[in-house]
């Protein structure tokens, strides 16, 4: 069994079932801290702001990087922006709550540099073709929406090996027993001191 995490970056490319993953950590374990991002892409229907993004127009998101208010933020699949407040993480690391962080490869670079004893874990498709078979299938992305994030897709698979841990998104209630003993949930409590 891991020690109990802090911090946990979740990545891994679109569709490959990460916020289902989180949800289903959050669902279990209420205490686990969820980071909201920003982002500059607008709502899907049934998003809610604040809830599921911080949708922002271009200039605020300018403004929040002017102002160094992001831990991290990337351009994500050429299009939109993303990022995450610094702040809130700040806080609730300091509560000794574990929080968790679901972002894409290039944000998880960035935190890995600013704070390298976070837990880092990819979530990865059974396969190829099951990804593609996803994100077809839930039809929220148009035809060209959908070769971006299949485009990214391919670099972010790549990159697999630079994480600490590679969770194989099968079966969803199975990932998260995984990421749940990754992040060191089913131990005893976070101590002071025990970061990562
Ligand atoms: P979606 O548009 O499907 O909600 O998210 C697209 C991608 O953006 C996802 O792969 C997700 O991991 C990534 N993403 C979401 N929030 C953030 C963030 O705050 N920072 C970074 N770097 N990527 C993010």
């Amino acid at each position: 069994m891991a020690s109990p995490a802090r911090l946990t970056v979740l990545a891994g490319p679109s569709a490959v079932g990460k916020d289902t993953v989180a949800a289903d950590v959050r669902a279990r374990f209420p205490q686990v801290w969820l980071s909201v991002s920003a982002t500059t892409r607008p709502p899907r229907p049934g998003e809610l702001q604040g809830v599921n993004y911080h949708f922002v127009a271009d200039d605020e998101f300018d403004r929040m990087v002017a102002d160094g208010e992001l831990l991290e933020w990337a351009v994500v699949h050429g299009v939109y922006r993303y990022g995450t407040p610094r702040k809130p993480v700040i806080d609730h690391l300091a509560t000794g709550d574990p929080a968790l962080l679901v972002i894409d490869l290039q944000g998880a670079r960035q935190v890995r540099a600013s704070m390298p004893e976070a837990r880092f874990v990819f979530l990865a498709p059974p396969s190829w073709d099951e990804l593609v078979r996803r994100l077809v299938g839930r039809g929220t992305e148009g035809e060209a929406e959908r070769e971006r994030r299949l485009a990214s897709a391919r670099v972010e698979l790549a990159a697999e090996a630079e994480f600490d841990h590679v969770i194989v998104n099968d079966d969803v209630h199975r990932a998260t027993e995984e990421l749940v003993a990754v992040m060191g949930l089913d131990g005893p409590p976070v101590r002071d001191g025990a970061a990562g």
